[in-house]
């Protein structure tokens, strides 16, 4: 089965969004979780990413959607699936790409924001590798770990979130 892989997701947003390259705009709220200093780190990286999938308030968006994918009680396994809409906003409906989102934030900021980021991050990891199952056919050369879990289907009865 084809899946959309994350290079792919790069060359084919749907729709763009003009926005100013340069930082000039009043911090916004602090990233929940994180400290002000480094929420200030991460609207900056944010503000002045030319990356299409980086844009104001994707790291708060990311760990959004990655605590509540892993938000359900229970031990039944959760699936990541993957969103229609390749844009930069719907395309984190699919956690992967979330997590995918916080890999890249967490590579391109200063060392003490990283780590505090990558803190945050970590017990998301060790939830999302208990609550999700191993993919046996994932290319483990081409894919990052988290995309290496088995897939559900958006519409699912299951109500995966
Ligand atoms: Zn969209």
């Amino acid at each position: 089965m084809p899946r959309n892989r994350p290079g792919a997701l790069r060359t084919a947003p749907q729709h763009q969004h003009h926005r100013p390259r340069h930082w000039d705009s009043p911090a916004p709220d602090r990233v929940h979780g994180l400290s002000a200093r480094t929420s200030l780190a991460v609207h900056r990286y944010e503000a002045l990413s030319t990356d299409y999938y980086v844009f104001p308030g994707v790291t708060d968006s990311a760990l959004r959607r990655y605590r509540a994918f892993l938000r359900p009680p229970g031990r039944r396994p959760r699936y990541p699936f993957l969103d229609d809409c390749t844009c930069r906003g719907c395309s984190l409906r699919d956690v992967r790409h979330a997590r995918a989102m916080l890999d890249t934030v967490l590579r391109d900021l200063p060392p003490r924001a990283r780590a505090e980021l990558r803190r945050l991050v970590a017990p998301l990891d060790v939830g999302y590798l208990a609550r999700t199952l191993p993919d046996p056919l994932a290319d483990a050369l081409r894919d990052p770990w988290w995309y290496r879990r088995l897939e559900g289907c958006q519409y699912a009865a299951t109500g995966t979130v």
